[in-house]
């Protein structure tokens, strides 16, 4: 397998003669030395909605095309099938990428917090070696973005249509449009107008597919006329775990709403900030179902259904937007030579529930929110194809963001390069759990931390006094604890002494009921 170049330090003269030798332009010769970071960061888009990831929903996502660029992103690059979030939910998931550390350190424990004063975060070190760096849409957190050259972000959650954008120095601006588009948009100028001689680092972060789900008008028809396969546990009893887990606000059924997230209102009333032939396309699409709904009056499982179609609908199309942007992307990139030049990073924020557990959101140490989709293609080095199962984390992508541009993080971050996977090497001494701690109230989701293990997710829901295990061998939808299972006591013992290995390791000694 190739490895990047790398030219030592009388690199002008080097580069000169690598000219001369291959025909390469001098300036290309030296970004593949240091190559460019795309990372494209989409906000709750769930692995089981990506066809390159294998689970109950992937059939359906491949016969529907509903990510073909992310797919053929996945067969040209390496796919993590075990990666997973510190914390899942949005601005704490942020902050580690960013820091390469969990909340506990970068101080980001719950939404819209503040990095703590001091953090080493990784686009100031691009920044410090040369990189010209760029973030362009969701970054919700308290304080601006350091370490970059252009930033414009969307305040806040930011809105789906008009999307509004800010920047340095009081600016402000509203855009016309989609806010997928508009940030795939935004991305592809700076591209466009940045300096050739440097390496880049561009962030593209979507606010799709956050609820409340607003698809694109080219898409309101997409899959109007198909049923969307339900999962095994739409209608779960929460029978088999304790008190946390049936005293959530999260059902579908229950709690998701008609008016915001299902659409269901008076002609004009919805949705929001749509021009008057955008309520109109609106209007068009969705006055029939609407109608068709109020007909039918339906109650109990037949309403949770109707909730859970029209949900993912929704989500879908706006995954499927998120698609375009990053066809668009590769696109340009293709144009332009820069692929084999680029490395293009495929990620989001935290995975969702589609309906597991009769849910939507996220915020579990639970599966479908632990997990994170992560892609990597990196032409030359990375083997097009390869699916990685080591258990990897959010806390890895700044020191791997490090590595790949030749340098390396500082010893305080917590997490761990993935460039040895990446070059197809499977480092013994890597990680055998990971650990996790989830703080915000929100949706009734008690506080816990836990660990994963290959085999194993154990929880401490901490301000109840509660504790859960599942054995992902036997179990792997989570439906049964066992805990208090007298043949688990032994694995108990052993994964409740990693656990504390861990919460001594990375330095969290928090179990208080607020931060
Ligand atoms: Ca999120």
């Amino acid at each position: 397998m190739k490895t990047p170049m790398r030219l030592p330090c009388c690199r002008t003269a080097l580069v000169g003669a690598l000219t001369l030798l291959t025909g390469w332009p001098a300036t290309e010769a030296a970004a593949a030395e240091r190559p460019n970071i795309l990372l494209i960061f989409s906000d709750d888009h769930s692995c089981q909605s990506l066809g390159a990831y294998r689970t109950w929903l992937t059939d359906f996502i491949r016969q529907q095309q509903l990510t073909p660029n992310l797919d053929r992103l996945a067969a040209q690059g390496v796919v993590f099938e075990r990666s997973f979030c510190a914390n899942s939910i949005c601005s704490p998931s942020r902050a580690a990428v960013l820091s390469g550390a969990h909340a506990h350190i970068n101080g980001v424990t719950r939404l819209g917090g503040r990095i703590r004063e001091g953090v080493w975060t990784f686009p100031p070190a691009l920044q410090a070696i040369g990189y010209q760096t760029a973030v362009i849409g969701k970054w919700h957190m308290a304080q601006d973005p350091a370490g970059f050259d252009f930033w414009r972000v969307l305040p806040g959650q930011g809105h789906y249509w008009r999307p509004e954008f800010r920047g340095p120095s009081g600016f402000r601006e509203e855009v016309a449009g989609y806010a997928t588009d508009a940030i795939t948009d935004k991305s592809l100028v700076w591209l466009k107008q940045r300096d050739p001689n440097k390496p880049f680092l561009l962030l593209c972060h979507h606010k799709a597919p956050h609820r409340p789900w607003n698809p694109p008008a080219r898409y309101y028809r997409l899959l109007a006329d198909v049923t969307v396969p339900e999962p095994a546990t739409l209608f779960d009893d929460y029978a088999g775990r304790t008190s946390s887990a049936r005293n959530q606000k999260m059902e579908i059924g229950r709690d998701m709403t008609l008016a915001s997230d299902l659409k269901v209102l008076p002609p004009g009333k919805y949705p929001p900030r749509l021009t008057p032939e955008g309520e109109a396309e609106w209007e068009a699409a969705f006055r029939g179902r609407n109608e068709a709904f109020a007909q039918a009056n339906l109650a109990g499982r037949d309403l949770t259904r109707w909730k859970y179609q029209e949900y993912m609908k929704d989500y879908l199309r706006c995954i499927k937007a998120v698609d375009d942007g990053v066809g668009r992307l590769l696109e340009y990139l293709e144009q332009e030579g820069l692929d084999r030049q680029t490395i293009v990073i495929y990620s989001s924020d935290q995975s969702f529930f589609n309906g597991e557990h009769g849910w939507f959101d996220k915020r579990w140490i639970y599966e479908e929110s632990l997990t994170m989709p992560l892609i990597v293609r990196w032409p030359g080095v990375a083997q097009p194809g390869r699916r990685v199962g080591a258990l990897v984390q959010n806390i890895d992508y700044a020191p791997t963001f490090l590595e790949m541009a030749g340098s390396r993080a500082p010893s305080t971050v917590q997490g761990r390069s993935l460039v040895p996977w990446l070059r197809g090497q499977s480092p013994e001494d890597w990680r055998r759990s990971i650990y996790y701690h989830y703080y915000d109230p929100g949706h009734g989701v008690q506080r816990h931390y836990g660990l994963r293990t290959e085999r194993y997710t154990l929880a401490h829901f901490y301000p109840v006094k509660e504790w859960e295990l599942f054995d992902l061998e036997r179990d792997p939808q989570q439906m049964r604890s066992v805990y208090e299972d007298p043949g688990y006591a032994q694995t108990v013992a052993e994964l409740k002494t990693e656990l504390a290995r861990l919460r001594q390791h990375y330095g969290d000694s928090d179990e208080r009921d607020q931060p």
